[in-house]
């Protein structure tokens, strides 16, 4: 069974991992985008662990909802609300459980990106977030390494998607042949997800 502490490693392994990452998230987001990923989830995921650890909720479902508040009034960019959105919509999903288990994470983070496609429009091959949430999902029924492996590949084959959301998507076939910043990000999140488990 998955408890608040479960929720709570999970999103500082996020921030960590985003920690590293940062460089790289902002290069991919140079090409396509505005050169801010990176620097844009820094800025949200340090202030998720610092209100973690000052404000300490009691269950999975505040943990979560919790850390989507936050994103959504640190990050300015597209990705803060969107991410936001996914953190608060499945932490709401889990409702006041003190525990959940796997497949009941796995339904609440389908509600989440459920409400991130109907907030952005986007759908799987947009070259988004997207496409590396929904194959992670997909696969989180089976094990949380399966979900990591999932959104990894769905991340590298946003590289030859040309995007139809976002800021990538004024480029039109230029944005083809760069890998997608929020698919990487959203690879990241689902990653530390298997390393809080494990
Ligand atoms: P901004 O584009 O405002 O600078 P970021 O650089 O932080 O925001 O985030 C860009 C990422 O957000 C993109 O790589 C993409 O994955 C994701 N994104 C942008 N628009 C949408 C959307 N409508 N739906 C889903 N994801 C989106
Ligand atoms: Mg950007
Ligand atoms: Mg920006």
């Amino acid at each position: 069974m998955l408890d608040a502490d479960f929720f709570r490693r999970w999103m500082t392994a996020t921030a960590a991992s985003v920690d590293r990452e940062a460089e790289r998230l902002t290069a991919l987001d140079s090409p396509i985008g505005d050169a801010d990923h990176g620097s844009n989830l820094q800025r949200g995921f340090r202030a998720v662990a610092a209100t973690l650890e000052k404000e300490a909720p009691q269950t999975p479902g505040a943990v979560l909802m919790l850390a989507g508040r936050q994103l959504i009034s640190t990050v300015g960019g597209a990705s803060g609300p969107l991410y936001g959105t996914l953190l608060r919509r499945t932490g709401k999903a889990l409702g006041d459980a003190a525990e959940v288990d796997a497949q009941g994470l796995a339904d609440a983070l389908r509600t989440g990106v459920d409400a991130v496609m109907q907030l952005g429009g986007a759908a799987p091959g947009d070259k988004t977030m997207i496409d590396a949430l929904v194959p992670a999902v997909d696969a989180l029924g089976e094990s949380f390494a399966a979900a990591r492996t999932a959104a990894e590949e769905g991340a590298l084959a946003t590289t030859p998607l040309q995007a139809r959301k976002g800021r990538a998507s004024y480029l039109g076939e230029r944005s083809i042949g760069h890998q997608d910043p929020g698919a990487t990000s959203s690879a990241l999140l689902i990653a530390a997800l298997a390393e809080a488990a494990g």
